[in-house]
């Protein structure tokens, strides 16, 4: 006898500070569901627009077509009723509307794949990653390498001062911290402290 059965989707979410590899991990998932010509659809905020608008761009030049939307409403409104994957970069700076949005797309048996930064560079967690990692299947916590002592680094280190407003994207004012070397505060960058320009 055959017992029929609802397609089982699940949500897979990769966190870490910046520079930890969550967004050359999440193109590599996608990529492999691609080759397996599985329907596939990307998408980001529309406020991120590093590099290239339509495109997910790792800090190691890895890439990806994506879609920008404006807010968790747009994205699912935008996913097609076929679609297997759905791949959401930069989670943290939606709003959390995401949560409904990608326990329904789940439930109606998508894989969803969502990577972002779980904490901000006070070190505060991030909203609404920890609501995703909860309700996840698989969480990835991905570390970068501290700047200053080479430890695993699990925080974004503001390097711009604080009342300085900062463009999104703008990675020069952040560098890779653990939490030995991390402040909540803005501070001067590793060259500053160790190079050549004469001390802090
Ligand atoms: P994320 O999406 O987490 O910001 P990316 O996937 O865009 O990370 O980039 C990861 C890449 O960043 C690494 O492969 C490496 O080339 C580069 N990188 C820059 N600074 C660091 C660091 N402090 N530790 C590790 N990787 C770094
Ligand atoms: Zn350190």
């Amino acid at each position: 006898m055959h017992v029929m059965h609802a397609e089982v989707g699940w949500v897979e979410v990769i966190c870490g500070p910046m520079f930890s590899g969550k967004s050359e991990e999440l193109i590599r998932r996608l990529r492999r569901a691609q080759i397996a010509r599985q329907p596939l659809q990307v998408f980001k905020p529309a406020i991120d627009d590093r590099y290239h608008a339509t495109q997910i761009v790792s800090h190691s030049r890895a890439a990806i077509e994506a879609v920008p939307v404006k807010d968790s409403e747009e994205l699912a409104r935008r996913v097609r009723r076929d679609t297997r994957v759905v791949g959401i970069d930069e989670a943290q700076f939606f709003d959390d509307g995401l949560v409904e949005v990608v326990e329904r797309l789940a439930t109606r048996g998508s894989r969803v794949v969502l990577a972002g930064l779980d904490q901000d560079y006070a070190g505060a967690p991030f909203e609404p990653m920890p609501r995703l990692m909860a309700l996840a299947e698989y969480v990835t916590k991905t570390l970068a390498i501290c700047m200053r002592c080479g430890a695993p680094a699990g925080r974004s280190q503001r390097l711009v001062p604080d009342g300085e407003q900062v463009l999104v994207g703008a990675t020069e004012a952040y560098e890779a911290r653990c939490r030995a070397c991390h402040s909540p505060r803005a501070e001067a960058t590793t060259r500053e402290l160790f190079g050549g320009d004469g001390g802090e």
